[in-house]
This record gives C-alpha cells, sequence and structure tokens, in this order.
C-alpha cells in the first residue's frame, strides 16, 4: 500500500511553508492553520494590560512595605535594618500618602494584623 505511507503535504497559511507532519517547522503552527492571536484588544487592550501590571506592581510594592513596617515596630535588634529601609521609603513617599496609609493602618490593618498573629500564635503553641 504506497499510498497510505505516502506523507500529505500541507501548505502552512500563516507563511506558505510546504511540510508534512502535524507543525509547520517554520512558524510552528497547527496543520498549517493560521493561528494569530486574537482578541487582543489592539491599542487600548495593550494599554489596559499595561495599566493592570502596574496596578499589580504598585500593589506588590505597598505589600511590601506594609509588611516591612510591621517588621520593624515589631521592634527587636533585628529589625534595625528593616527600620533603615522603611526610613528611605518614606523619605521618597508624600507626606499625603503616609498620613492616608497611618490611618488606613490603625482603622483596618492593626486588627488584621493582630488577627493574622493571633491565629498563628494559636497555631504554634
Ligand atoms: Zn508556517
Amino acid at each position: 500500500m504506497p499510498q497510505s505511507t505516502r506523507k500529505k503535504h500541507i501548505v502552512c497559511k500563516n507563511c506558505k511553508t510546504r511540510f508534512t507532519g502535524d507543525y509547520c517547522p517554520y512558524c510552528g503552527a497547527e496543520n498549517g492553520v493560521n493561528h494569530v492571536r486574537r482578541g487582543a484588544g489592539g491599542f487600548f487592550g495593550g494599554l489596559f494590560r499595561f495599566a493592570l501590571s502596574l496596578a499589580a506592581l504598585a500593589l506588590l510594592i505597598a505589600v511590601g512595605f506594609v509588611i516591612l513596617d510591621y517588621v520593624a515596630s515589631a521592634g527587636g535588634d533585628g529589625t534595625s535594618a528593616a527600620r533603615a529601609i522603611l526610613d528611605s521609603a518614606r523619605n521618597a513617599i508624600p507626606q499625603s500618602a503616609l498620613d492616608t496609609y497611618a490611618a488606613f493602618k490603625a482603622r483596618y490593618l492593626d486588627g488584621w494584623v493582630a488577627a493574622v498573629v493571633d491565629f498563628f500564635t494559636v497555631l504554634f503553641s
């Protein structure tokens, strides 16, 4: 049966490369089917993703700052490095933002952190 062993040539719809097998060796398209990404949203989609990644980065920095703040305020000799980093960070942050953070911390964070600390104290005692 020579017909069955003959490989079928496919012309890639993406890059017009002739090939046999499942994937185009030149552009990697499956069965030569065009796999151009759709729904990327164009310019505004890209702008949105960029803003989203910026927001994620800002959140990450904020969380790091809060952790550092609690480590520094926990006291002890081992926290002098955290305190030094915190002091330099505070110099870079506007006073209004620090005031907002202090109010937020007194209203929500202290309660949450106390609850988390209680939870781990119970867990490891
Ligand atoms: Zn191709």
